[in-house]
């Protein structure tokens, strides 16, 4: 039995209550199609229990989720006979998150797909660096 939110989509996809095409699963992780890929073969790997975002799940179940994510990523890379793969996980809608249970993206990549990844900043001087760097370090 998992621990399910009401209303919440991946929820009832892990409780077959929304059909979706399974690619893995185990007693924590289930990996299925992502219903508007960005390449044929898109898989979203989730925990069973609802979890919002990375910031919330224990970090044993966090490595359960990404022993899962290796392993479908290069079964994705292999089935979808691609040149690469993005892992990506959006975490809060600032980050472009839409569904509030966590998942990672598993996209397969193709040399010429047309997808574009990140546009880039540069850091005005070291000491705009070292000015966020120490920001960051104060919450590790
Ligand atoms: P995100 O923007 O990171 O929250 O991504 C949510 C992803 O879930 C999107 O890529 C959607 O296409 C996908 N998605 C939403 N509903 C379903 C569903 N019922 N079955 C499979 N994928 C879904
Ligand atoms: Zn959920």
């Amino acid at each position: 039995m998992t621990n399910a939110s009401p209303d919440c989509i991946f929820c009832k996809i892990v409780n077959n209550e929304v059909p979706a095409v399974k690619i893995y699963e185990n007693e924590h992780v289930l990996a299925f199609l992502d219903i508007q890929p960005v390449n044929f073969g898109h898989t979203l790997v989730i925990p069973k229990d609802h979890f919002e975002n990375v910031y919330v799940i224990p970090a044993e179940e966090w490595c359960r989720i990404n022993l899962a994510v290796q392993q479908v990523a290069l079964a994705v890379k292999n089935g979808a006979d691609a040149d690469g793969v993005n892992l990506i996980m959006n975490n809060e809608s600032g980050a472009g998150q839409v569904v509030p249970h966590a998942h990672i993206h598993v996209i397969p990549r193709y040399n010429e797909d047309g997808h574009k990844n990140w546009d880039h900043k540069t850091y005005t001087d070291a000491e705009q660096m070292s000015e966020i760097s120490k920001k960051i370090k104060d919450f590790i």
